[in-house]
């Protein structure tokens, strides 16, 4: 059991509250998530935000005590995500939890770590280094399908360093949601990090697994092959409803669309 996570005071409560939010209907879960006119923030399940950002997403897991933070989204996101941290009636931002180091997931870290400042951040200790700055992530081996994509993906700045205070591992288990269990999901990077929610059934992939068109293997990996025993490993685990670094939520039929990612690689 990891007790090292704790609750501080979210110095920023009372300010701006600027999230719009609507509810996701199970109806719209499989289709396109509406990002225009401002409704970028959703209500994929009671307690689960999304902010749906021009290149990936950031949630909030809120349980109206606390919240926590799953990705910051990349550099200039970092107002538009802490409205949605702030966008939470009684919810103090207890942790920060990233689940890789790509500019997209933790661009944002630095500035939302020192806005929040007693706020531990999380990450796998295998990617606390990276994203501390201390040392280089390993770049992706691209695939020749993933070459085009890679080309159409507009550049993001790196990531500035960002202080990592809680370093976990496949199995530990985090203080909210009645115990979020870390599963380490190497290959996309080499301390991807999934977390499992067992309350809510609820699975947030990071890159391990996509959900842009169809439900897939994430892109983009330093180790194809370790990247898809991680998408079987996630497909295992059953999970009723999954958020994913890129696309649109599954809700009540996750497992369905695991299971079929998983197995185009039989
Ligand atoms: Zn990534
Ligand atoms: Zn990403």
């Amino acid at each position: 059991m990891l007790t090292k996570g704790r609750t501080v005071t979210d110095r920023a409560a009372g300010a701006a509250r600027r999230g719009v939010c609507r509810r996701l209907n199970e109806g719209v879960a499989g289709g396109a998530v509406a990002q225009t006119g401002g409704m970028d923030v959703i209500e994929v399940l009671p307690g689960l935000r999304m902010l749906a950002l021009p290149v990936g997403a950031a949630y909030l897991w809120s349980d109206g005590r606390e919240s926590t933070l799953v990705d910051s989204g990349p550099v200039g996101a970092e107002d538009r995500v802490a409205a949605l941290v702030e966008s939470v009636p009684g919810g103090e931002l207890a942790r920060i939890v990233l689940t890789h180091w790509h500019e997209d997931h933790t661009g944002g870290a630095a500035r939302l770590a020192a806005r929040y400042g007693g706020v531990p951040v999380v990450a796998h200790r295998a990617e606390a280094p990276v994203i501390r700055g201390e040392a280089a992530g390993a770049p992706p081996v691209l695939e020749e399908f993933e070459r085009p994509i890679r080309a159409s993906v507009p550049e993001l700045p790196p990531a500035p360093p960002c202080r990592v205070d809680v370093e976990v591992e496949d199995g530990d288990v985090l203080p909210f949601a009645g115990g979020a269990r870390v599963v380490a999901v190497p290959g996309h990077t080499d301390g991807s990090l999934a977390l499992y929610l067992p309350g809510p059934d609820l699975l947030f992939t990071g890159d391990a697994v996509a959900n842009v068109g169809r439900t897939m293997l994430g892109v983009f990996n330093t180790d194809r092959a370790r990247a898809i025993a991680s998408l079987h490993r996630l497909a295992g685990l059953g999970a009723a409803n999954a958020v994913f670094g890129h696309g649109t939520p599954l809700v009540g039929d996750a497992a369905a669309g695991l299971r079929a990612a998983a197995a185009d690689f039989r």
